[in-house]
């Protein structure tokens, strides 16, 4: 038996008690002929009590760190107790031990605060993977499995598997390709999502369906993103929209409760997705704080419905608000003295590539209720007051305003507020703010090829009510520069987004389940029968033998885990993550094949 117990089960109550634990070695202090040794696993760290007395082999073979030890011992109350351990209370006193194996010098420490960097950690994760924070964000993420199983469970839901080795699904990115040895010069896609398999589960009468599964995606991996990722791939037969919201909304309230212990009994918030772009300038809003965005001047297409305040900022001179396109302020609360120091780094900041505005306007909202304004020279107290007052600013608050082109100044004001919580401490990681975004446009416009493509993915149904302007319409845009006047831009369709804490934590749309819309949706998007055909000419097959009406969801595991771990970076919630490069660093890979496998491959090189 190679232990009794734990190294992070024995209290008082085990006082005098003989025991065997075996573990890691943590720490090594020598105190003349007496040493104490950490023993560290899974479950905490015990104090072992060496003395060379009776273990004279420990002055030809000392101990070292991370070497495996098992030991035998009695159970003895400490006199020096270290509360900070759950075992604080007791030692061992060692008795006999062997060292079952032995470790060559981690190359950094096996601690909170370790002295190892990114890339050594990453080379090491089976190093790195003993370190207690980054062991929690493990037991993170089971929890949050279990969770989701159980209650997805408890609602009938099935978890049923769906292949790796399939051919492109269309989330939008670029599809891993592996070759087929017995079908030379053929390619099999890695699944961006189950997508498609789930949609042809319902077909098949498996009304609720849920997988914990692998993505692959091979995108340009821009901060925190992996090629691989983890979802809570979930659909459902016979729903509408309102059911799909609350069966979700349920499943991460019971994830609040069974990994955080936190009871979300508030209602979750919903916004259109037109709201979010107009309150936020953005369709994942932080609502954890309010700072919404006053719109002083906009496009009339973009907001066909909303007022506008331009007559705010109009009839004086000010070419820069004149000439833009946009205007947009944010009242910041409680920052009115900020001084100049201060309002020319945030000048700075907006104008960094990344955000790209030429500048920063600003009205200080003084506590007496006069007004200080970079605009001073252009616009009267009573406009700045009025300015002031349609950006809900109160005396006392910082009002910020930018002008320019309407999606580039939309996405800086949202990346402002953003910006000016954190340094203000308004976005807590304790504090969990869940929202849906909901009616998001079913059409995106793109540039490069002057057509439509699927906002979400092309399985999504429009609105019921919108379902004639795509029939009726002519998806071919005449004007480019116009084209959120053509009609589809207009179009809304049931899909919507769950957001935490303003990130993106799941998304999923009520599906087209009859072939003829389908097939209009996929013409919609430019692809003609043939293409059709030879892509989804399955789905479609599958939709002439009663498809139900389905809707689904999926949620992105890594991100929600890490989000409940108060961090927004997913890597090191992930076992064996790759680093920013997509690269494996501990298994070198992507790596090179043999000679002989491109050869069976029939596959030759043709590197540029
Ligand atoms: N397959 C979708 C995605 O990965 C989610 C869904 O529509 O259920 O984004």
């Amino acid at each position: 038996m190679y232990r009794s117990h734990t190294c992070g089960e024995l209290r008082l109550a085990d006082n005098q008690k003989e025991v065997t634990l075996s573990g890691w070695v943590q720490t090594i202090r020598k105190f003349g002929s007496i040493s104490f040794v950490d023993l560290r696993d899974r479950y905490g760290i015990t104090q072992l009590l060496f003395s060379e007395n009776h273990h004279p082999q420990l002055e030809a073979n000392p101990l070292g760190r991370e070497f495996v030890l098992q030991v035998k011992g009695i159970v003895n109350e400490r006199s020096n107790k270290n509360p900070q351990l759950p075992t604080g209370d007791i030692e061992i006193a060692v008795s006999s031990f062997s060292i079952l194996n032995k470790s060559a010098v981690p190359p950094f420490t096996i601690q909170d605060d370790t002295d190892g960097g990114d890339d050594l950690r990453m080379k090491y994760r089976y190093l790195d993977l003993r370190r207690n924070a980054v062991k929690k964000n493990l037991e993170i993420r089971y929890s949050v499995n279990r969770s989701a199983r159980n209650y997805l469970h408890e609602n009938n839901f099935m978890d049923i598997e769906t292949p790796f080795l399939i051919k492109s699904t269309p989330e939008g990115a670029r599809d891993f390709v592996v070759p087929s040895r017995m079908n030379a010069g053929q390619f099999y896609a890695l699944p961006q999502s189950p997508q498609t398999f789930k949609q042809l589960l319902m077909v098949s009468g498996y009304d609720r369906y849920y997988q914990i599964v692998k993505c692959f995606r091979d995108e340009d991996l821009r901060a925190d993103r992996q090629p691989e990722f983890t979802q809570i791939d979930c659909e459902m037969s016979f729903v509408e929209q309102e059911d799909i919201l609350q069966m979700f909304e349920g499943l991460v309230k019971r994830i609040f409760k069974d990994v955080k212990n936190i009871d979300y009994t508030e209602i979750v918030q919903r916004m259109t997705w037109e709201e979010a772009m107009w309150n936020y300038g953005n369709d994942k809003p932080d609502i954890r704080f309010n700072m919404q965005v006053c719109n002083l001047k906009f496009p009339a297409h973009t907001f066909p419905t909303k007022e506008s305040l331009s007559a705010l900022i109009e009839g004086v001179a000010f070419p820069v608000f004149d000439n833009a396109e946009t205007v947009v302020a944010i009242a910041v609360p409680g920052c009115s003295e900020y001084s100049r120091k201060q309002t020319d780094e945030l000048t700075e900041w907006v104008k960094r590539p990344q955000i790209g505005m030429k500048g920063l306007a600003f009205i200080k909202c003084n506590a007496d209720g006069s007004f200080k304004s970079s605009m001073d020279k252009f616009y009267s107290e009573e406009k700045l007051k009025a300015m002031a007052a349609a950006a809900g600013a109160k005396p006392g608050d910082l009002v910020l305003l930018l002008a320019g082109a309407e999606e580039r100044t939309r996405k800086a004001i949202s990346d402002l507020r953003l910006y000016l919580a954190q340094t203000l401490g308004l976005r807590k990681n304790d504090e969990f703010k869940l929202l849906w975004v909901i009616d998001f446009p079913l059409f995106e416009y793109d540039e490069e090829g002057n057509r439509w493509v699927a906002r979400h993915h092309p399985f999504t149904s429009p609105k019921p009510d919108q379902i004639a302007t795509m029939i009726n319409n002519n998806p071919a845009i005449e004007n480019a520069a116009e084209y959120l006047k053509h009609p589809y831009a207009s179009i809304k369709a049931n899909a919507y987004d769950m957001v935490l804490n303003g990130n993106e934590i799941g998304g999923g749309s009520i599906r087209i389940f009859q072939r003829e819309l389908q097939e209009k949706m996929f013409a919609a998007l430019g692809m003609d029968a043939e293409e059709q055909q030879h892509k989804f000419g399955f789905l479609l097959g599958a939709f002439e033998y009663g498809a139900p009406p389905h809707g689904g969801i999926a949620f992105g595991f890594d991100r929600l885990c890490a989000l409940l771990g108060g961090s927004e970076g997913i890597r090191d919630f992930i076992a064996f993550p790759k680093n920013n490069s997509g690269r494996d660093v501990m298994l070198d890979a992507p790596s090179t094949i043999d000679d002989k496998q491109f050869e069976e491959l029939q596959i030759k090189l043709n590197l540029k």
